[in-house]
């Protein structure tokens, strides 16, 4: 392959490292900051079959992202796990040269069930979205009526499975799950389990997003520290998204993710790939570049790594180090059809 297409920097000087791979656009919970039900109703046009990108294009097109440098992949939806054979996917993935880190997003709805043929399959890790403990407030917030104790069933299933590290992520709404963050604290204290903390954000159009309804990360910490003290520790690795504390008595590691309030664009290897084969370099995109047409066509593997290489080069988004009301009110995609 040219050596031009290896490693490419964007205009930032911002290498590609990780891949989120949105294998569909459904999903089962209608969470109101993410899949509103008055929106994603019935008459809401979801991408039709024909127009995802096959497990087989899917696995194509990573590695040739990981000739370019990509190591890391994420598979996120939407819900992942709705999509059928999920695991052959996998499984797929799995043996792509030079990704060493596979790992999936989920609301944990389908876990129980899945948890071992993931791991089976060479998923290495899980991130488990939940955004509180008491039902009440759970099941307000994925407006499905799903219960709490069986998404604590799915992280359980999935850490026996051996999937672990593994995350759990909470986005924190004020006036709505504010209340259940020292819960959580609390409750994954000592399981070796990693709490992210999120910043609610302006992705999309459906949501409604207010800055009033965000609750800092620095608020977040300030409620947590005032009953189990906190200290920061160093990042793993350059672009990690959250800043990473540890209980001081020693019961593990938590993190939050100031989006918001702290924005990390400039330190952001991520590229995105819709369920229909769009390339985004930003989660605020308004655009994507469609690598469907380029896999469905008789273009070579190389002409495919130009194609993302060139992309990826002319990159300059900094979405949220430039939010400002201007940019709030831009066309954005929204988070269940780019992959959270
Ligand atoms: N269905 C999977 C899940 O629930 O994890 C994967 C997709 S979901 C879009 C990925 C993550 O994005 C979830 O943790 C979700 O809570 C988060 N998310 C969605 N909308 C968000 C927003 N407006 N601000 C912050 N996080 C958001």
């Amino acid at each position: 392959m040219p050596v031009a297409f290896i490693d490419p920097m964007d205009t930032l000087g911002r290498p590609l490292h990780d891949l989120r791979i949105s294998v569909t656009d459904r999903c089962n919970f209608r969470c109101t900051y993410c899949m509103p039900k008055e929106i994603f109703n019935r008459e809401y046009q979801f991408l039709a079959r024909e127009l995802l990108l096959s497990f087989e294009e899917i696995t194509r097109v990573t590695r040739v992202f990981s000739t370019l440098g990509v190591t890391k992949v994420r598979i996120t939806g939407g819900e992942p796990l709705l999509r059928r054979g999920v695991e052959a996917l996998v499984s797929e993935l799995a043996s792509v040269p030079g990704i060493d880190d596979l790992t999936l997003t989920t609301n944990g709805s389908l876990l129980a069930r899945k948890a071992e043929a993931l791991a089976a399959a060479g998923l290495r890790r899980v991130t488990v979205s939940l955004d509180a403990l008491d039902d009440e407030t759970f099941m307000a917030m994925n407006d499905v009526g799903f219960r709490a104790a069986d998404v604590l069933a799915g992280i359980e299933a999935a850490a026996a499975a051996g999937l672990t590290p593994l995350k759990v992520n909470m986005v924190v709404k004020r006036g709505v799950n504010a209340h259940s963050v020292v819960p959580m604290a609390e409750h994954f204290r000592g399981t070796g389990h990693v709490v992210r903390f999120i910043e609610y954000m302006d992705v999309g159009h459906t949501n409604g997003w207010r800055m009033d309804d965000v609750v800092p990360a620095r608020e977040i910490l300030g409620m947590i520290s005032a009953r189990y003290p906190v200290e920061p520790i160093s990042p793993d690795y350059r672009g990690e998204v959250a800043q990473r504390y540890r209980y001081v008595d020693g019961a593990g590691e938590l993190g939050v993710i100031a989006s918001v309030t702290a924005p990390f664009c400039g330190d952001c290897t991520r590229a995105r790939l819709s369920a229909e084969g769009k390339l985004y370099t930003c989660l605020f995109a308004t655009r994507g570049a469609d690598l469907r047409e380029v896999l469905r066509s008789p273009a070579s593997d190389a002409e495919l790594a130009e194609a993302i290489s060139g992309v990826w080069r002319a990159r300059e988004d900094r979405y949220s180090e430039i939010r400002s009301q201007v940019t709030i009110d831009l066309p954005k995609v929204e988070m269940s059809y780019i992959g959270g």
